[in-house]
């Protein structure tokens, strides 16, 4: 790339950054939609399949009904047929276990759960689903919303079960729509839309447009009044929102969109900076790439186009969260690339602990990269937060392109 086209783009990306807090695009969403909606309903009320099913299926609006078996055989007929007409059936547990502090629960409260026990329900409770309705329950949503089970020093989470079992796990009450670069699956937001008006849910609507969201919108009964119903005139006038294509709405159930953003998310990790924290690789390297890393400092940016962070003042630096499996030396790589122009400037690598310094080699042209090793560093087991920065102060230019940070034990 010749340095003027280089000015360009660097003045389109400030540009583009420039635009809000993220360095990343909005989400690819199907056909350029602006975000994506699901709407589900849990416990399989007796409303459901009487009102809301029938209203759903006149706009075409497909949702996600979270269900227990039982409470399917009383209606059988009818839950056969919103498969049938595309509805998407998850699961909610056997017997709908909660918090003992709900005295209905108190005899199958999650306090006095085990992860064994409650992995087996789960799969009594796909089984019985898939013998009623021939399907195979994608998701799930936790009964009250509650993610543990036991007390105390004995309490467990359930998200990791839940993540094994399901490709989606939706919690209750939540007060955020899921962002979905960043989200976990397994705890997939879920607001209420019981009790609420079209003009009260509109402007959560509009919000999680601005900002490419995947709203994920929670129910139980669907009638015109009641406790813990969502009301049949505020779905006729969303699903008539969603029905228009100037909204930018892609609206479908959990499971479906779920699998969209897990297989979108694999297809672009490595052009999207989302800092993460970095754990061992499968091949035993902790690898400190420029995707996962924390831009800090006034023009810091990173170029998907290059998969890596330029720098442009001395001030700059990036910051990586890293869960080390051992204490030991590790090897350093340091993957660059550096104009001959604006290379031999000093970099320093921090750790808690060590620093090593060196001088930017040359590594050809911005264009070519280089991977070489650039000393060793001692890393203790745990948490460590390792730094690249500039080991001086400049006044013009550049210090380097910093793709990837490569560790790999030693001794
Ligand atoms: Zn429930």
């Amino acid at each position: 790339m010749k340095s003027n086209q280089l000015f360009i783009l660097m003045l389109l990306f400030l540009a583009f950054v420039n635009q809000g807090l993220a360095q990343t695009a909005p989400f690819p969403w199907p056909e350029g939609k602006k975000m994506a909606l699901s709407l589900s309903f849990d416990d399989a009320r007796a409303s459901n399949t009487a009102l809301g099913i029938p209203l759903l299926d006149e706009y075409g609006v497909k949702a996600t009904f979270f269900v227990l078996p039982a409470a399917v055989q009383r209606d059988l007929e009818a839950w056969k047929k919103a498969v049938a007409s595309g509805h998407e059936i998850g699961n909610h547990s056997i017997s709908h276990p909660c918090s003992g502090n709900f005295i209905w629960a108190r005899n199958r409260a999650l306090e006095d759960y085990t992860l064994d026990r409650m992995q087996h329900e789960l799969m009594q409770a796909n089984e019985q689903l898939s013998e009623l309705l021939g399907i195979n329950p994608l998701v799930y949503a936790y009964p009250c919303g509650q993610t543990f089970v036991g007390k105390g020093v004995h309490t467990q989470s359930l998200v990791p079960l839940i993540s094994e079992m399901f490709i989606a796990g939706r919690g209750w009450m939540d007060e955020a729509p899921a962002d979905p670069y960043y989200v976990d699956l397994a705890q997939l937001t879920g607001m209420e839309m019981d009790g609420k008006s079209f003009n009260e849910l509109l402007p959560l609507i509009e919000s999680a447009s601005k900002n490419g969201q995947w709203l994920v919108l929670a129910g139980h009964d669907t009638q015109d009044s009641g406790n813990q119903t969502t009301y049949l005139t505020m779905l006729r006038e969303l699903s008539e929102y969603v029905n228009d294509p100037a909204n930018g709405i892609w609206i479908a159930p959990i499971g479906t969109i779920a699998q969209y953003v897990k297989e979108k998310r694999e297809a672009i990790a490595d052009t999207v900076n989302i800092p993460e924290l970095v754990r061992i690789s499968p091949n035993g390297q902790l690898r400190l790439t420029a995707e996962k890393g924390r831009g800090i400092g006034p023009d810091i940016k990173y170029m998907p186009e290059w998969k890596a962070f330029g720098w442009f003042t001395a001030k700059d630096s990036i910051v990586w969260d890293v869960e080390v499996p051992s204490d030991g030396k590790y090897e350093v790589q340091m993957e660059w690339s550096v104009s001959d122009q604006e290379s031999g400037k000093v970099f320093v690598l921090l750790s808690d602990h060590e620093r090593i310094s060196g001088v930017v080699e040359k590594s050809g042209s911005w264009e070519t990269f280089k991977k070489e090793s650039i000393g060793k560093i001692h890393l203790k087991k745990g948490y460590n937060r390792v730094v690249f920065k500039s080991g001086q102060e400049f006044e013009k230019g550049a210090l380097l392109d910093l793709r990837e940070i490569t560790l790999e034990k030693i001794e």
